[in-house]
């Protein structure tokens, strides 16, 4: 088994339709190896062995069940601990890494998930992912719109406690080599069905292509040591607008706007962007945007700087209801949206496995201080919270 869902249920996890604890679903599932993240280099050593009639231990970004942990593997809090802890929970919650061997016991004595590190993805793999030829013929009306985008790299360094993107392509850049992007931008050109038109050059957050730095396991969003220049995005923002064939370049993938700088923005709205460029600064409340591990940007700075290039417009995408919102911050945040006039959307905090944010709704704990955080759980209170916002609009 793979995919999204599997890859964050791969624990003891927080399941918020049923509301209680649930085993890793290699159990539920009775799968035989569960492949986390992106899954190449894992489906290609699986199809491999398969082919030799090798076992399935011990490939590197999959789960399998194991009877003993092996050396050199990090053990989390049992199953029955976390059940009986919600600190334990915590403390499970800050071992989470794809970068590490884990091993969770399920069953006393014996019985325990075993987790390979993830693979190191290189840019050379993501040139042969994509570059692969495809037809970028799409049927279904609903994802239309979409089939001439271009990924420009894997990962995000912005670690927001409510998104599960670590856990799945990690927190480290990987960004594919120009050379590859031109290629299948020139590949694309010569495709019928192709009217100019590049739906989306970009990645998880769009502009941190170019920002890879695996020196060590730090947060790089705020490291002295991380290339913010937006040199090689803007190079290839300009080489693809130059070829033959392209009319026009979209950027529809969402920017870290408290990572850019005025040159990138300024290509970005004169070039990339159509109407209005969406940003997510999800709230306005300090101590909500520590919990949310979203508070390194200046928001008014950033509309200030973008009002002075004088075109385009910005929306914005704020959550409520996420774990530290009280009415007190909702009112906050109803208070700034008036005077922002342009909220494109706001979300209801819904807590997604093995996020940080989730082990927060679960025990009302920060799992790093373990001090106690007011969640917003009653159906009633959320209502009022999107009551008092005021917007017709949510999701
Ligand atoms: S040195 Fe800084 S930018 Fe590089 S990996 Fe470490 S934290 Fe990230």
């Amino acid at each position: 088994m793979g995919g999204i869902e599997a890859s964050l249920r791969r624990f003891t996890h927080y399941d918020y339709w049923d509301n209680k604890l649930k085993k890793s679903i290699l159990l539920d599932s009775l799968a035989d190896i569960l492949v986390y993240g992106n899954g190449e280099k894992q489906i290609l050593e699986i199809a491999s062995r398969l082919k030799n009639n090798r076992d399935l231990f011990g490939i590197n970004g999959t789960c399998v069940k194991s009877n003993n942990v092996p050396p050199r593997f990090i053990e989390l809090p049992s199953h029955k601990q976390v059940l009986d802890s919600k600190e334990k929970f915590c403390d499970m919650q800050n071992l989470f890494s794809n970068g590490h061997n884990l091993a969770e016991q399920f069953e006393l004595d014996r019985g325990y998930i075993l987790q390979f590190k993830s693979p190191n993805y290189l840019p050379r793999d993501l040139d042969e992912y994509y570059e692969l030829p495809f037809t970028r013929e799409i049927k279904s009306k609903e994802i239309m719109g979409f089939e001439f985008s271009i990924v420009t790299h894997r990962g995000c360094i912005g670690n927001c406690n409510f998104c599960s993107l670590r856990l799945l392509s990690g927190d480290k850049i990987v960004s594919r080599t120009e050379e590859s992007i031109i290629r299948e931008v020139e590949k694309m050109v010569k495709m019928p069905h192709f009217k100019g038109n590049i739906d989306d050059l970009g990645g998880p957050s769009a502009n941190m292509y170019g920002m890879d730095c695996h020196a060590c396991e730090g947060e790089c969003i705020n490291c002295v040591k991380l290339n913010k220049s937006h040199s090689r995005l803007i190079k290839l923002m300009k080489k693809i607008r130059s070829i033959k064939g392209v009319k026009k370049v979209f950027v529809r993938s969402g920017i870290r706007y408290d990572l850019v700088n005025e040159e990138y923005l300024s290509q970005l709205v004169k070039h990339h962007v159509s109407g209005k460029l969406k940003i997510a600064p999800e709230h306005v409340n300090t101590e909500v945007l520590e919990l949310m591990n979203k508070h390194k940007g200046d928001l008014s700075k950033f509309i200030s700087d973008f009002n002075k290039l004088g075109c385009g417009e910005l929306a914005f995408y704020f959550m409520i209801g996420h774990p530290g919102t009280a009415m007190k911050e909702a009112e906050e945040l109803a208070q700034a949206i008036k005077k922002l006039k342009n909220a494109e959307s706001v979300q209801l905090f819904t807590p997604t496995p093995m996020t940080v944010s989730t082990c927060m709704y679960y025990t009302s704990l920060n799992p790093k201080t373990k001090k106690k955080i007011y969640v917003p759980y009653s159906f009633r209170e959320k209502k009022e919270q999107k009551r008092i916002l005021g917007l017709k609009k949510f999701n």
